[in-house]
């Protein structure tokens, strides 16, 4: 990958940014920086970004990632909602990668509250996510925006086992199912602390999803199919000790109708919801069953 067109932020000029804008990183926004080139080549590369790519970035922080992705990328859109973080942001960028500062574009707000109205159409999400909210953002953006074809993001590293795990292992679990939902979900590398201001006191990881290409899947991935199927994944998660009969009683009624609707889905009620994989969970959430 060239780096040309930006010089990306090392230690020294993370502490001269923080020093400027009085940053104090903090727990609650899990602000913790990368000072280091090499991790932010890393994840580019890992991402496959190229120009044809309008990214989503959450979090830019100081702009370690921004930078590389100004780099690599046609355009970059990023949402920070530290206010002084992202009213910094197009300085950095002038001052680090001038000649690629125009394909910035920068939304003050909570990752959360974002709409399809406040990203036009992006195709990759890279991100290194703050990690109190890493999976709820995660989902929340690949819900929104069908049009994101591929993610790169930086996760605790038990998370990002867990993200992607597969059916049978002891960490399958709610984000392993809602992740493969819309796509592919893949372990992409370990990231150590040092390479973070401060020094977090976990290991990170990088997951890399590619979106099931709508020929490839057997369900719509719209908000209705969504809302017919989460939640069955919730039940049978939420007392995963117990039979897929037991577990989704409650969601289906009685644990009778529960076997009734997993009988009809091809599925042992006997099972746990630990076996199951998407497509078996897209299935059962499509059976109707009748009123005791
Ligand atoms: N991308 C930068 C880097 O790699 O150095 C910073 C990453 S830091 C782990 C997480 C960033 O997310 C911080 O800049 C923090 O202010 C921001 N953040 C935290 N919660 C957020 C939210 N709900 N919406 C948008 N940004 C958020």
């Amino acid at each position: 990958m060239s780096t040309t067109a930006a010089d990306l932020l090392g230690p020294a000029e993370i502490r001269q940014l923080a020093d400027k804008l009085g940053v104090t990183p903090t727990k609650k926004l899990g602000q913790n920086f990368v000072h280091d080139p090499n991790t932010v080549r890393r994840i580019i590369a890992a991402a496959d970004i190229s120009s044809g790519d309008h990214v989503v970035e959450i979090g830019p922080g100081l702009g370690s990632l921004t930078l590389g992705l100004l780099d690599t990328a046609g355009a970059v859109t990023a949402v920070e909602i530290d206010k002084r973080l992202a009213a910094e942001l197009p300085a950095t960028a002038q001052w680090r990668a001038p000649a690629v500062a125009d394909r910035l574009n920068v939304v003050t707000q909570d990752a959360m509250q974002v709409t399809a109205e406040d990203v036009a159409a992006p195709t990759a999400l890279v991100a290194n996510l703050p990690y109190n909210v890493s999976v709820p953002v995660l989902l929340h953006f690949l819900a929104t925006f069908p049009t994101i074809e591929r993610v790169l993001v930086m996760v605790q590293a038990e998370v990002a086992d867990r993200l992607a795990a597969e059916p049978g292992s002891k960490i399958y679990g709610v984000p392993s199912v809602k992740a493969s939902f819309y796509g592919k979900v893949k372990r992409a590398g370990s990231i150590g602390r040092h390479v973070f201001w401060p020094e977090p006191n976990i290991e990170s990881g990088l997951v890399r999803i590619d979106r099931h290409p709508e020929d490839q899947r057997s369900w719509p991935q719209d908000a209705q199919t969504r809302e017919q199927v989460f939640p069955v994944v919730d039940a049978a998660f939420a007392q995963r000790r117990k039979t897929l009969r037991a577990a989704l009683g409650g969601h289906y009624g009685s644990p009778a109708q529960a076997e009734e609707a997993l009988t009809a889905a091809g599925i042992d009620p006997k099972l746990r919801g630990e076996k199951l994989d998407v497509t078996d969970f897209v299935r059962l959430a499509g059976v109707d069953v009748a009123e005791e």
